[in-house]
């Protein structure tokens, strides 16, 4: 199946790892690379002239034009933190590289930091996975999926369960009905107004998405995608049939990945991010060594996180 050669490709192993990650000034070297590939740019007035100074350990850039200063973390995800790069870079490995998710636990023991620091890694890393999948369009052949995270796939609807939470999952398939991207998407619920909505957002409007009968899915169609007839059935049933194979392999993997690796999480507010994650993942699963180069360039282009601001419900949902 062409699923093993993904799940048997090489990756990026420990000892590349640490071969080209081990200290803190490769670290640095890396993050500067990927901040200014070719050479400095500051951030306030575009000039490219600057002084070096440090400040104990820390380099700073003024620059030549405005006199801004700048460190090499300022504006980026790793703004403000004090954790030595290198435990970034051992976290952006470990989460990357790991079959199944790792959790803040995880990283707190295999890095050796404590709770709120591992945590605080954890959730900025999923935040910039958020961010660089939100503008993310399936388009083509689309199978969509009614699920639940902290439920069942399959069972009574979400009602009566706080911690239960309804997303879409999609995955887009190409010409030999093999999955290319997928989407992972926190719903209010399964009406048709919000089903419009997540297809406005999420699909092109040349797109043909298949689905099951549930009767909110035809309203895709609002966002000028086609919506296969021939497809919905008039119950559950129809989630036997060959297409929907890879969207249960999906669902599946997702469910335990979650379940193996998080004891319990607040869904409601925090599912975006492990969605997300999980998403992000899926989407670059061909070429694994490259994630983490990639997911260091994304924390760069993704603005400074407080922690205030990953905690507040409006920016974790
Ligand atoms: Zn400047």
């Amino acid at each position: 199946m062409a699923m093993n050669k993904v799940q048997f490709q090489a990756g990026m192993s420990l000892s590349e790892f640490f071969e080209q990650f081990g200290t803190e000034q490769q670290c640095e070297r890396s993050l500067e690379q990927a901040r200014w590939p070719h050479g400095f740019v500051c951030p306030q007035c575009g000039g490219a002239h600057a002084s070096q100074f440090s400040v104990g350990r820390t380099r700073y850039w003024q620059c030549s034009g405005c006199r801004h200063q700048t460190s090499l973390r300022s504006g980026t995800i790793f703004h403000s933190s004090k954790l030595p790069l290198r435990k970034w870079f051992q976290s952006m490995f470990l989460i990357s590289q790991s079959k199944n998710q790792v959790s803040a636990l995880e990283l707190k023991r295999q890095l050796g930091v404590s709770w709120p620091t591992a945590w605080r890694v954890k959730q900025k890393l999923m935040q910039v996975m958020v961010e660089r999948e939100a503008g993310r369009i399936l388009q083509g052949d689309v199978v969509i999926d009614d699920a639940y995270l902290g439920g069942e796939h399959r069972g009574k609807a979400g009602r009566g369960s706080e911690n239960k939470v309804p997303f879409v999952a999609a995955v887009e398939l190409n010409e030999e009905g093999h999955p290319i991207f997928a989407r992972f998407d926190l719903v209010d619920g399964f009406t048709k107004a919000a089903i419009s909505r997540w297809a406005k957002q999420f699909l092109a409007s040349d797109s043909h998405v298949a689905s099951d009968g549930l009767n909110c899915f035809p309203a895709v169609t609002q966002s000028g995608a086609a919506h296969l007839p021939e497809v919905v059935g008039s119950g559950r049933c129809s989630i036997d049939m060959p297409c929907f194979a890879w969207i249960n392999i999906l669902l599946g993997n997702l469910k335990t990945s979650i379940a193996g690796t998080y004891h319990a999480f607040k869904f409601r507010k925090y599912g975006r991010r492990y969605l997300a994650e999980r998403q992000y993942l899926f989407n670059r699963r061909f070429d694994m060594k490259a994630i983490l180069p990639r997911l260091l360039h994304a924390g760069v282009a993704t603005g400074p996180r407080t922690e205030a601001w990953l905690r507040s419900a409006e920016h974790s949902c």
